[in-house]
C-alpha cells in the first residue's frame, strides 16, 4: 500500500471484521498500549463494530496521562523562577499539578513557551544567554531520542544555560507491572508501533514468554489495528504467545540504532512514578552523570515533596484495563476537556478525551 487512504479502506475493513468474527470462539480482553491507537479505535468506530465478546482496554501509552503530579509540580516550580524560560510540548500545559497547571501560571506571567521540538529550546537558550532555559522532556521511548539530541547539541555548542526536566517512561516495565497486578485481565497486547520503531521488538520476547501473552506490534490506522487484533486473536485461539510485527513497514526487530545510541549516550535507567499507577521500578530515563549539568533537577537542586494524586480520577484503573472512561462518575460532568479533573481528559492521546470527542457518549447523553 502506498497512500494513507488505503489503510482506511472500508471494504478491507469489512473483510477484517468478518474474519475476526469467524475466528473468535471465546471472550478475550486485548489492551492497546498507545493512546494514539485508542483514539484511532474510538474515532473510527472500531470498538462498536468488534464482536461483543472482544473487550478492548486502553493502556498507559499516553505520556501526558502518566506524568506524575510531582513532576508537574517540579515544572511549575521551575517556571516560577525569575530567570527561567520553561519550554514544553503543548499538551502538558493544561494537566493539573497538585495546585495549579502550567497554563495557569503562564496566564499570570510565567515565561512558559510551547514548542514542537526540544532543539527549538536549545536555540532559545542560545538567544537568551542571561536566562536559564529548561525543556520539559516528557514522553516514552519515542520522544527520548530528540530530547537526548538536544542535550548533545547544547553540549557540542558549549551552551551552558540549557537543561531538561526528564520525565521519560518506558513501555516494557509498565507491561510487566500490569501483568503482575493481581486484578489483571489482559489476555494480549497490541504493542505501540512508534515505540517499537525506535526500540525494536527484542524487549517483548521475554515478556511474551514469561507471562504467556501474545504481543503484536501494531500501527495506528484502522486497517493496522484490525489486522493487529486479528493476529492477536489467532494466537489466543491457538494457545500461542508470540511476538509478531504487524507494523513491519516501520518496525525492525533491532529498532533504530542511531536513536537508541542517542538515548544510551545521555540517559540512564531510573525508577519512575506513573500517574494513576504508582512507582514502577526501572521504568524511566534520567539524565546520566556525564551530562548532569544539563539535568534541571541537579542544576536547580530540586527536592520537591511527593504530591498526592486526585483520588476523584480513576485514570489508574482505566490504564490498567480494569475500567473504561464511561465508568468514571466525573466523565462529562465535573470532568470535560475545558475543565479536566484528570490528565486523560486533557491529552490528545488520553482515553477519556477520545471517548468524550468521538464515542457518541456526549451526543447520546444530553446531561453531559
Ligand atoms: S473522566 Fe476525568 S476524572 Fe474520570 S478518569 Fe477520565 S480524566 Fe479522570
Amino acid at each position: 500500500m502506498k497512500y494513507l487512504s488505503e489503510y482506511r479502506d472500508a471494504e478491507q475493513a469489512r473483510l477484517y471484521f468478518n474474519e475476526i468474527r469467524r475466528v473468535t470462539t471465546k471472550p478475550w480482553t486485548l489492551m492497546e498500549i498507545c493512546g494514539g491507537q485508542t483514539h484511532s479505535l474510538v474515532r473510527n468506530g472500531i470498538l462498536d463494530l468488534l464482536p461483543k465478546y472482544i473487550t478492548m482496554v486502553h493502556g498507559p501509552g499516553c505520556p501526558v496521562c502518566v506524568t506524575s503530579v510531582s513532576v508537574i509540580d517540579e515544572a511549575i516550580y521551575l517556571a516560577q523562577q525569575d530567570n527561567v524560560i520553561l519550554c514544553s510540548f503543548g499538551d502538558m500545559l493544561r494537566v493539573p499539578g497538585s495546585g495549579k497547571s502550567l497554563l495557569e501560571i503562564k496566564v499570570k506571567g510565567a515565561d512558559v513557551r510551547i514548542l514542537y521540538s526540544p532543539l527549538e529550546a536549545v536555540q532559545i537558550a542560545r538567544e537568551n544567554p542571561g536566562k536559564e532555559v529548561v525543556f520539559f522532556a516528557v514522553g516514552f521511548e519515542t520522544t527520548a531520542p530528540a530530547n537526548a539530541l538536544s542535550v548533545i547539541q547544547a553540549h557540542k555548542l558549549g551552551i551552558n544555560n540549557y537543561s531538561i526536566l526528564a520525565s521519560h517512561v518506558t513501555v516494557p516495565p509498565a507491561m510487566e507491572a500490569l501483568l503482575s497486578d493481581k486484578e489483571n485481565k489482559i489476555d494480549a497486547f497490541l504493542a505501540a508501533g512508534h515505540v517499537c520503531t525506535i526500540m525494536g521488538t527484542e524487549e517483548y520476547y521475554p515478556i511474551a514468554a514469561k507471562y504467556k501473552v501474545p504481543v503484536v506490534v501494531t500501527g495506528f490506522e484502522p486497517l493496522d489495528l484490525l489486522q493487529g487484533i486479528l493476529m492477536t486473536i489467532l494466537q489466543l485461539e491457538k494457545g500461542e504467545y508470540k511476538v509478531e510485527n504487524q507494523y513491519a513497514r516501520s518496525v525492525l526487530r533491532e529498532g533504530n540504532k542511531p536513536a537508541k545510541d542517542s538515548i544510551q549516550e545521555v540517559f540512564t535507567i531510573t525508577d519512575r512514578t506513573w500517574r494513576g499507577i504508582g512507582l514502577i521500578s526501572s521504568s524511566g530515563y534520567e539524565v546520566n552523570d556525564n551530562y548532569k549539568k544539563y539535568n534541571a533537577r541537579v542544576k536547580f537542586s530540586l527536592a520537591m515533596p511527593f504530591a498526592e494524586e486526585n483520588n476523584d480520577c480513576i485514570s489508574g484503573d482505566i490504564m490498567k484495563g480494569l475500567k473504561k472512561p464511561l465508568q468514571c462518575p466525573n466523565f462529562g460532568g465535573r470532568c470535560k476537556p475545558e475543565h479536566p479533573v484528570g490528565a486523560p481528559m486533557v491529552s490528545s492521546e488520553g482515553a477519556c478525551a477520545a471517548y468524550y470527542h468521538y464515542s457518541g457518549a456526549v451526543e447520546l447523553n444530553p446531561t453531559i
